[in-house]
């Protein structure tokens, strides 16, 4: 896979910094999709699955580079599995990761700690091309608990209000490197990785 390009479905910064990182290991000229000014697709799925192959298949087809797409969000357990697929835009189409955020306190409001349970599922989809009948599909999962307040200026998304028990604190107190090991999207790309490597 030496100096082989291969492009990222993404637009989202947060992600597109860890995916970098994660991908390292590969020695791959990785770019986003943005270089390229692939057009966004609507993320029309119901599985996390679904929504990655669409957008991995979007990235090779416009790009004619092997993709990478990831998919995510924050399951929890009290909203029944909420804002799941939805994580991007559960206060909207254009919320921002405030607002999202803000939005889950306040559906949590009334519920004790020990029932705020939660976890950051990862589907990452690798294409070699826009017609790949064998995409590799590799999953990730983080649990933890929603806290009442943010706290950290690190990560993105939902990271300053999910507590990560065997650190003691939330996702966003934790260094760039210490989240993508431990990280649902950290244990994804290892797996796909190791397939690739
Ligand atoms: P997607 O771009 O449709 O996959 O949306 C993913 C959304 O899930 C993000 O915009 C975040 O709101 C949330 N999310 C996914 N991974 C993380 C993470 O590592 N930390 C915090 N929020 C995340």
């Amino acid at each position: 896979m030496r100096n082989t390009q291969l492009v990222l479905a993404s637009s989202n910064t947060g992600k597109l910094r860890e995916l970098q990182a994660l991908l390292s290991p590969l020695n791959l000229v990785v770019r986003s999709q943005q270089d390229f000014d692939v057009p966004t697709i609507a993320e029309t799925g119901l599985t996390f699955i679904e929504n990655a192959i669409l957008k991995a298949r979007n990235a090779a087809k416009h790009t004619g580079f092997p993709a990478i797409a990831d998919d995510s969000g924050l399951e929890v357990d009290m909203l029944n599995g909420a804002p799941g697929i939805y994580s991007a835009r559960y206060a909207g189409p254009r919320a921002t990761d405030q607002e999202n955020t803000h939005k889950v306190l306040l559906e949590l409001a009334n519920v004790e700690k020990q029932r705020r349970t939660a976890r950051f599922q990862c589907i990452v989809v690798y294409m070699r091309h826009p017609l790949d009948p064998t995409p590799l599909v590799c999953q990730g999962t983080w649990d933890g608990l929603i806290v009442d307040h943010p706290r950290g200026e690190n990560g993105f998304g939902y990271d300053p209000v999910f507590y990560v028990a065997a650190y003691g604190c939330t996702a966003a107190e934790l260094d760039a490197d210490t989240k993508n090991r431990a990280s649902h999207r950290g244990q994804a790309l290892a797996k796909l990785v190791k397939q690739l490597s």
